[in-house]
């Protein structure tokens, strides 16, 4: 009908992502270029080859992704985002003595307003190194809540429970984390989902472990819980509970697939078989163990074995920075190193650990974790003009799997994009202040040191 059928039948769309090399993560994890995704609110409805998305549509915004590998939003799946105020002050001690000499005596002193700062600093952090979700686990939920609110991004937030042996205080942070979950759950247009965290096995009593299995089972909810981080944690367990922390963790129902156990660098048999058995979702924090001498988990194995494994940062305390690309590179050639075979952990299976896997970690796969359409439009453009990625042959496939893993950080992320909205474009945030965050996070941090009697 009409003069122009062409015009008429263009889908309106809000943005066009065109011309760019595609990963797209899918089920065949096709490459496509020159590929572009077109995006009508928050979600992709269009993924293809330029010639046919882009003659399809008729866009409200366009960016040009040419020289630019489009990638799906990086998931981080274990983090304590508030922790970006003790950066630095980690070094050079044990898992045990920085917890209980840095970590906790500087964290006890943060206020609503410290907290806040905190978790925005990371966020920001995260997103111009390409982190579209992470994981977090703090007190503190609607602070939390409220900077993820403010920078655009996604998390499964949940309230850190400790006991310390001490029933009446694990029963008030059980409650707690039950506040934060009806409190916040859903906020942000639903891009925050709360779930619990109970800290450990050597943090927790059993009981306490176990009302937290009951109370996400009651209302399907999702879990963190760090575990088998190191060899003492292990051996402390088995001496206290007869048991490793794992076996721990399934007899008291903990296990699932909607928990992410973090670290599982010491396991035994038994305790794979659990994990396995139960679909539970491993983080595997790398920068966090090397720093603080934890060991390295046999990751390699368990992806093979078909854990599903994702990559955490861990805290800025801990690691320090939350720059996932760069811990990936780290994570595959330690696997390669350890095991003596060069095949290990492929750049593929890589890609996967931060894309797929991090969003199936999360209870997200519907909706994260690939570019297709019907998922929500969170994805990331990397800047290929660059000597660092130069030579480029991406009509072979593993060539640019091997440049995503082995050349790039989180310093070449160009563009973020969440739910259909930019948030970083040309390696700057779109709507956030850097030098006013970093300014309160700074102000905030010296506070916190002074109070605790950690500025000499
Ligand atoms: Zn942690």
């Amino acid at each position: 009908m009409g003069e122009q059928p062409a015009a008429q039948s263009l889908r309106a769309v809000d943005l066009l992502i065109s011309g760019g090399y595609l990963a797209t993560q899918d089920d065949q994890r096709r490459v496509i270029y020159p590929g572009s995704v077109a995006v009508a609110g928050s979600k992709i409805v269009a993924v293809g080859p330029s010639s046919a998305v882009d003659l399809g549509c008729a866009p409200r915004q366009r960016l040009d992704a040419h020289e630019h590998v489009v990638l799906p939003g990086l998931v981080n799946i274990h983090g304590h985002a508030s922790n970006s105020l003790i950066r630095g002050l980690g070094g050079d001690r044990s898992l045990h003595d920085w917890l209980h000499q840095v970590c906790w005596p500087c964290m006890a002193q943060a206020g609503d307003e410290d907290l806040y700062q905190g978790v925005l600093l990371s966020a920001l952090e995260m997103l111009l190194n390409g982190v579209t979700a992470f994981a977090d686990m703090w007190p503190g939920v609607p602070l939390s809540a409220s900077a993820v609110a403010a920078t655009g991004q996604r998390a499964v937030l949940a309230h850190n429970i400790k006991d310390f042996g001490d029933a009446r205080r694990g029963e008030a942070e059980l409650q707690a984390a039950l506040d934060a979950w009806r409190q916040c759950d859903g906020h942000a247009d639903g891009r925050v989902v709360v779930g619990l965290g109970p800290h450990s096995v050597y943090t927790c009593r059993p009981e306490l472990l176990a009302a937290c299995a009951a109370e996400a089972a009651r209302h399907n909810l999702h879990l963190q819980i760090h575990g088998s981080e190191t060899r003492q944690e292990v051996e402390e367990c088995r001496a206290q509970h007869g048991c490793s922390p794992i076996e721990l963790m399934a007899a008291c129902g903990l296990l699932g697939a909607r928990t992410i156990v973090a670290h599982a660098v010491h396991v035994n048999q038994t305790d794979l078989t659990l994990l396995l058995g139960s679909r539970t979702n491993v983080s595997h924090n790398i920068a966090s163990n090397l720093k603080l001498a934890s060991g390295i988990a046999p990751v390699d194995r368990y992806l093979q074995l078909g854990l599903c494994v994702g990559l955490g940062t861990d805290g800025p305390g801990s690691n320090d920075s939350l720059n996932l690309l760069a811990d990936l590179k780290l994570a595959t050639l330690l696997q390669k190193a350890i095991s003596q075979d060069a095949t290990c952990l492929p750049a593929q299976t890589a890609l996967d650990m931060v894309t797929r896997h991090g969003a199936q970690a999360l209870g997200l796969a519907e909706h994260l974790g690939s570019l297709e359409p019907g998922k929500q439009a969170d994805l990331i453009l990397i800047d290929l003009d660059q000597p660092h990625f130069t030579p480029r042959h991406f009509d072979r496939p593993d060539n640019i799997l091997s440049h995503l893993v082995t050349c790039a950080t989180g310093a070449d992320v160009d563009t973020v994009v969440v739910a259909g909205r930019v948030l970083v474009r040309h390696g700057q945030p779109v709507h956030l202040d850097c030098a006013d965050i970093q300014a309160r996070a700074q102000a905030s941090s010296r506070r916190l040191l002074q109070a605790a009697g950690l500025l000499g």
